[in-house]
C-alpha cells in the first residue's frame, strides 16, 4: 500500500482538519500518512487519535521554509521541548508581528482586512500569507490564491515582508539533534534544472545530517524521478515523497495521488524510521 509523507491541515495552510486528512488517507488506501504542517506540530494529537481508531500509521512531522526555495520536511519529530521544537516556537512568534505589518501595508493601498477575520480564516493555527491571500480573494481583490500572491503577497509586492527563518544546514542539524529525520522537499523549487546548484546544496546538507529527498512529488515524471534518484544515491539519501496536499488552498492536489500520477512506495518509511530515535 502506498504512503503520503507530505500533507498540510488547517493548523497551517491547508483547509481540512487534521482528522479529515486521516480519513482521506484511509479512503485513498494508504498505509501511512505524515502530517507536515508548516512550523507546527499542533495538529498531531487530533490526527493521532483518529489514525489509531482507523488503523492508519501516522507520522508526526513539519515543513520548514529555509529560504531560496529550500523547504525541509522533518519526520518523526515529537511535540514538546527540544532543539528544533524550540526554534519552531521562535519562528511562530515572529509570524504574528509580520502578519500585522502585512495588513498595515495593505491598508495603505485601501485594502482593509482585519486581524479577527484573518484569525478566523486561519482557524486558530499558524497564520501566513496563504490565509491573507484567501481574504484578498474573498474581498474581490484577487481572482485566486495564486493571483493574490502575484499582485500583493509575493516577494517584491507591497504586501511582502520576510519572516524569521532557519538556515537549511542549521535546521537539518537541529532536526537530527531532536531525534527526527530531515528530508529536502520538492527539490525543483531550489534548482529547476536539478543541476549543479542542487548538487552542491545537497552535499552541504548531507554533511549536516540530511537523510532524504523527495523523489516523488506531484508533476514529477519518470525522468524527473530518475534524475532526483541519481542525486539521492550520490549523496546517500533516501527517496521520500508526498502529495503536498493543502485542501482548497491547492485544489489541484489530492491526498495520496497528488495530481493523479503520484504513488509513494511504502518501503522508504521503514528506512526513514531507522534514522529516528
Ligand atoms: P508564508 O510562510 O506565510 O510566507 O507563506 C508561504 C506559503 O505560501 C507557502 O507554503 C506556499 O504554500 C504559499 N505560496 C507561496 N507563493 C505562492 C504562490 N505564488 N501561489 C500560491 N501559494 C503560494
Ligand atoms: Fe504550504
Ligand atoms: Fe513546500
Ligand atoms: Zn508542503
Amino acid at each position: 500500500m502506498p504512503v503520503d509523507l507530505h500533507a498540510h491541515s488547517r493548523v497551517s495552510d491547508g483547509s481540512d482538519a487534521p482528522e479529515k486528512l486521516v480519513d482521506l488517507a484511509v479512503a485513498a488506501g494508504l498505509s501511512a500518512l505524515a502530517l507536515t504542517d508548516h512550523d507546527t506540530l499542533e495538529g498531531l494529537p487530533a490526527a493521532r487519535a483518529r489514525a489509531e481508531a482507523c488503523g492508519l500509521r501516522l507520522i508526526p512531522g513539519t515543513e520548514i521554509s529555509c529560504g531560496g526555495g529550500l523547504h525541509l520536511i522533518v519526520l518523526f519529530l515529537e511535540p514538546g521541548p527540544g532543539p528544533l521544537q524550540d526554534r519552531l516556537a521562535w519562528i511562530r512568534d515572529g509570524r504574528e508581528d509580520r502578519n500585522r505589518a502585512i495588513l498595515d501595508r495593505l491598508a495603505t493601498i485601501g485594502i482593509d482586512i482585519d486581524e479577527d477575520e484573518l484569525a478566523e480564516e486561519a482557524g486558530g493555527g499558524v497564520t501566513g500569507r496563504p490565509h491573507i491571500a484567501a481574504r484578498l480573494v474573498a474581498h474581490g481583490h484577487a481572482e485566486s490564491i495564486t493571483d493574490a500572491f502575484d499582485r500583493y503577497l509575493g516577494a517584491g509586492r507591497i504586501g511582502y515582508l520576510p519572516r524569521r527563518t532557519l538556515e537549511a544546514a542549521d535546521a537539518t542539524a537541529l532536526a537530527r539533534a531532536s531525534g527526527a529525520v530531515p528530508i529536502v522537499a520538492h527539490p525543483h523549487t531550489l534548482d529547476p534544472d536539478l543541476g549543479p546548484r542542487l548538487d552542491a546544496r545537497l552535499q552541504v546538507l548531507a554533511d549536516a545530517g540530511l537523510v532524504g529527498i523527495e523523489v516523488h512529488y506531484p508533476g514529477y515524471d519518470a525522468d524527473t524521478r530518475a534524475r532526483v534518484r541519481r542525486l539521492a544515491d550520490r549523496h546517500g539519501l533516501l527517496a521520500s515523497g508526498g502529495s503536498d496536499y493543502h485542501g482548497t488552498y491547492k485544489p489541484h492536489l489530492q491526498l495520496g495521488v497528488g495530481d493523479g500520477g503520484l504513488e509513494v512506495p511504502d518501503d522508504v518509511l521503514e528506512a526513514l524510521a531507522e534514522h529516528a530515535r
